[in-house]
């Protein structure tokens, strides 16, 4: 399995295209537990950096990532903004200057985004946030290519971990973010960050596959 840059430009178009289908969908999570903003918010983010789609063409993905991250920073607001703004710098990080990725690499390029989005956060899992969906995804990911299985298989496993961690969140009472102020009453409802995360590596999976219609 290589990543190409065209590959990550592809994903970018297929994460935001879905985005604004969910719109409503993470919204309306949002609004069970928080401020009924999150799809609003991603939307706005993730056409930001479609309108710099052109002016990405041809460049390293280390620098697409981080174009990527900087935009979502200044345009997506709330908490997921420098959220995913961190883990797009931080995966642009660990690839800067490559054209093409490995397997081994792209599990790196997804390690660093987690450490980025806990170093910012400060979540670890059981929280009800992002994290209980994209650390499974990553730890899913890493096991697989460190224990040399088929890169497509390890990453077909990772999203089923991510979706599992997302449906996860359902039972917990959050313990961070905006949802944790409800306490108990933010116990039965699946937490929005955990799910545009999981739209993101379902998208991951989609166009590596070449599933990728949108
Ligand atoms: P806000 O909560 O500021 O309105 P969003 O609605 O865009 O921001 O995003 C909410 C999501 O952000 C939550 O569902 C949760 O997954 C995630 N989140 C919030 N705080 C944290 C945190 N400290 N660490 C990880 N994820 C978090
Ligand atoms: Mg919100």
């Amino acid at each position: 399995m290589q990543i190409e840059s065209d590959c990550v430009l592809k994903f970018l178009e297929v994460v935001a295209a879905r985005i604004k289908e969910q719109r409503d969908y993470l919204t309306e999570l949002d609004a069970a537990i928080g401020d009924a903003d999150h799809g609003v918010n991603l939307d706005r983010g993730f056409s930001a950096v479609m309108s710099k789609l052109p002016t990405l063409t041809g460049r390293d993905i280390g620098s697409i990532l981080r174009t990527v991250g900087t935009t979502l920073v200044s345009t997506v607001g709330g908490a997921s903004g420098p959220l995913y703004g961190t883990a797009f710098i931080r995966a642009g990080a660990a690839t800067a200057d490559r054209f093409q990725l490995s397997s081994y690499e792209l599990a790196h390029a997804l390690e660093a985004a987690l450490q980025g989005v806990e170093a910012r956060g400060k979540a670890t899992r059981g929280e009800k946030t992002m994290v209980d969906a994209i650390a499974p995804f990553v730890e899913t990911m890493k096991e697989g290519i460190e224990a040399d299985e088929d890169p497509l298989i390890a990453l077909r496993k990772a999203v089923a971990a991510c979706e599992e961690g997302m449906r996860a969140t359902i039972p917990m009472r959050a313990t961070r973010g905006r949802a944790s102020y409800l306490g108990e009453r933010s116990i039965g409802h699946q937490d929005s960050g955990a799910t545009s995360a999981c739209l993101m590596a379902r998208a991951l999976l989609d166009v590596v596959e070449g599933r990728d219609a949108g």
